[in-house]
């Protein structure tokens, strides 16, 4: 199996190098050249067997330079009991007769990335002796809150890396804030950013950019790579998950053999249900991908009208993993919908760049319709569907969750479609707890309430246990306390690797 740029089918890379670069020199994001078939009786089979003998079996399908082995203990290194707050990595909650919560937020940071994030390293340590690599990798990441905790998380003390993350100093949760500046690990840094997440960001592609500066790591033994969801690495763990979850529905006998299900993803920077989109085309039974924003919602008037449009106010929302107006893997769809043809796809991102929108032909527009469906929610709304969802089911969602089970409902009302339905949870509960609080219980109780207090408060009222994690965090020590300027990051990068 190889792997081709979105820009330029004529770079072709083994998984192992796609996973190293993270992104084509060309600007392209990496995708495989063919998609592997999963048939009826191997996704019968999958049923038998355990979240990490099946995650062995989709992985070897893509990463055919790795050897099964080498597969296995990356598996086995990512998804245990010492990381994941459960035993089944990825596990289902029925909420009625035809709807089904897929919680993805068990592993140690609470929310969905750390699936990918885990094992991550391990396929990039793997890659870098597999391509005799020489050089320290370092990744620095601009995060608006959960990528930057997951990568940190998956990456602490993992030999051969250097990871620097930064945050906007006013831009995320207090618990978000928490979990980064206490971080443990010897080659983890974390520095806020005066400004918001486009300033950090900016900072981050504005090193990326210097090629002199980039001259001068590499002449100091550093390369970079990336830990986002524009890297393979990241990508195709995800795809996992949608085959694990159908063959606990098949094993419950929640649905029968070959019946066709949704799949409703909140959706960001489009990766989470690119890889929904990919187990479809390898042999899924899917009905419908059902794709979920908040008012950041460029994604929801591309797919209905096939118009992609980045030139709206960005909005800040209590869904904030979703505030987002470039959706990068978005990209990849592309490619593939329109037979890799990367030439239109280099228009299209051309037009991204210059005017910040561009325009899909019809015969595009309809296929992206045949296959999805979507729809946004407001802020109000999101709080709307987690009062409800705990009146009626005794059943808590963060805000995230709640976008998609809100257009979720949307859905139903429009088409009148009983398919069997997996929504998406992408993250605790606990980890929103204030907008969650806000949501459940009086303004007032919430504001006198720290952090913790709303923490129990949750667990008193969801009947969950408050992820170990996140307690931890009342007794940690804060370790990171670099505050700078946009300006200031290649110096904050320089002391972090030439410290001593
Ligand atoms: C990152 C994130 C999303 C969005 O996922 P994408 O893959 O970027 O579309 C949704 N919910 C939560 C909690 C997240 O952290």
């Amino acid at each position: 199996m190889h792997y081709q740029s979105t820009r330029n089918k004529n770079i072709v890379v083994q998984s192992a190098e796609a996973i190293k670069m993270g992104i084509s020199p060309d600007g392209g994001l990496f995708v495989p050249q063919h998609k592997p078939k999963m048939s009826k009786k191997d996704i019968t089979a999958l049923a038998k067997l355990t979240y990490n003998e099946r995650a062995v079996n989709i992985l070897k399908l893509f990463l055919t330079d790795f050897s099964e082995q080498e597969i296995k203990q990356c598996v086995d290194s990512a998804y245990n009991k010492e990381k994941f707050e459960t035993d089944n990595i990825a596990p289902i909650y029925k909420l009625d007769s035809s709807t089904y919560f897929l919680e993805l937020w068990h592993g140690p940071t609470c929310a969905f990335k750390d699936i990918a994030l885990q094992i991550l390293p391990h396929l990039l340590t793997q890659a870098l002796v597999k391509t005799g690599e020489d050089k320290e990798i370092l990744i620095l990441v601009a995060t608006s809150g959960d990528t930057g905790k997951a990568a940190l998380e998956g990456f602490k003390n993992v030999a051969g890396t250097k990871m620097i993350v930064f945050y906007p100093e006013k831009g995320v949760s207090e618990i978000q804030k928490l979990q980064m500046i206490t971080q443990e690990g010897e080659n983890v840094a974390v520095s806020a950013v005066e400004g918001n997440f486009d300033d950090a960001q900016n900072g981050v592609k504005a090193i990326f950019a210097d090629d002199q500066y980039k001259q001068m790591l590499s002449d100091n033994g550093y390369k970079f790579s990336s830990a986002n969801s524009i890297n393979w690495g990241r990508l195709v763990p995800q795809i996992i998950y949608y085959f694990s979850a159908y063959a606990d529905l098949l094993k419950n006998e929640e649905i029968s053999e070959d019946e066709k299900i949704n799949i409703v993803v909140p959706t960001g920077n489009f990766g989470n249900i690119l890889a929904a989109y990919y187990a479809k085309q390898m042999g899924l039974p899917v009905n419908k991908l059902i794709c979920a924003s908040n008012c950041n919602n460029v994604l929801t008037t591309f797919i209905n009208e096939g118009i992609y449009d980045r030139n709206l106010d960005f909005k800040t929302s209590i869904s904030p993993s979703m505030d987002i107006l470039i959706s990068s893997n978005l990209e990849r769809l592309l490619f593939d919908i329109t037979g890799d043809d990367h030439l239109r796809v280099n228009t299209w991102m051309q037009q991204l760049k210059e005017t910040g929108r561009y325009e899909v032909a019809d015969i595009t527009k309809e296929k992206i319709k045949e296959i999805f469906w979507a729809g946004y929610c407001s802020d109000e709304a999101t709080c709307d569907t987690i009062r409800q969802a705990e009146s009626e089911y005794s059943y808590v969602v963060d805000t995230h969750t709640a976008v998609a089970k809100n257009v979720y409902d949307q859905y139903v009302k429009a088409t009148g479609d009983d398919t069997k339905t997996l929504i998406v949870s992408t993250a605790s509960p606990f980890k929103f707890n204030q907008s969650v609080s806000l949501a459940l219980f009086e303004s007032e109780e919430v504001q006198r309430k720290d952090e913790f207090e709303l923490l129990e408060m949750l667990a008193e009222k969801s009947g969950l246990r408050i992820p170990k994690s996140l307690l931890e965090l009342k007794v940690k020590n804060i370790l990171h306390k670099t505050i700078c300027t946009k300006e200031e990051m290649h110096q904050v990068v320089n002391e972090v690797l030439f410290k001593s």
